[in-house]
């Protein structure tokens, strides 16, 4: 007969004297480990809206949609659970500091229905103030002025956009006219928009 080792006869003796290593889920609360990489949250307040995560997701669990009908254009990110696989890319690449999107320690993540598997926040949209298309979200124009400080005097809409920010021009108004015009070179505009003012107003 085979002896058993010291190595197993001290494990043996450790299992009477020690407390089970499993816990008694779900009777008890399970508490993950510290560094436990759970569901990745969106905070709403730290979120710029860039698309960073978006576009780093190697599962495309990410994405986005414009709302731009209606007074009040919004950017909807998509976070979508059953296909995320934890790997803290997008936490690792968001510009906001990465606090945009952060790994939660949420493991409890088991649902019923799966088009219902997902969360969302909501982003103020720019519009060109001519022709109406997506410029950027708004946190992340300001966000972009504040970065380049003195250098978004060289954007009509960076100096524009942060003007309105700070309150000292009235976010509300925007040009009744939709055409091109001298007026509109101060404006807040999409590339195409911007060229083709400063090339017939020149
Ligand atoms: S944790 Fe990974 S898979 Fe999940 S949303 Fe972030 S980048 Fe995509
Ligand atoms: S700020 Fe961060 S969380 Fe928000 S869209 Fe950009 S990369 Fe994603």
């Amino acid at each position: 007969m085979k002896l058993p080792k010291i190595r197993e006869l001290l494990e043996a003796v450790k299992a009477f004297t020690h407390k089970p290593y499993t816990s008694k889920f779900p009777f008890q609360p399970h508490e993950p480990y510290p560094s436990f990489r759970g569901q990745p949250e969106y905070n709403v307040d730290k979120c710029l809206g860039c698309l960073t995560c978006e576009e780093i997701c190697p599962a495309e669990a990410i994405a986005h949609q414009d709302n731009t009908n209606g007074s009040a254009p919004k950017r909807v990110m998509i976070h979508y659970t059953d296909t995320c696989i934890f790997c803290g890319c997008c936490e690792e690449a968001c510009i906001a500091d990465h606090e945009g999107i952060k790994l939660s320690n949420k493991w409890e993540l088991a649902f019923f229905e799966r088009e219902k598997a997902f969360e969302t926040i909501e982003k103020d949209l720019q519009l060109c103030e001519i022709c109406g298309s997506v410029i950027a979200c708004k946190d992340h124009l300001k966000w972009i002025a504040e970065k380049v400080g003195e250098l978004s005097f060289s954007s009509p809409t960076l100096y524009q956009f942060r003007f309105k920010s700070l309150g000292v021009v009235d976010d509300n108004i925007v040009s009744a006219v939709k055409d091109y015009g001298r007026s509109d070179r101060v404006k807040i505009l999409c590339a195409r928009c911007r060229r083709e003012t400063t090339l017939t107003t020149a």
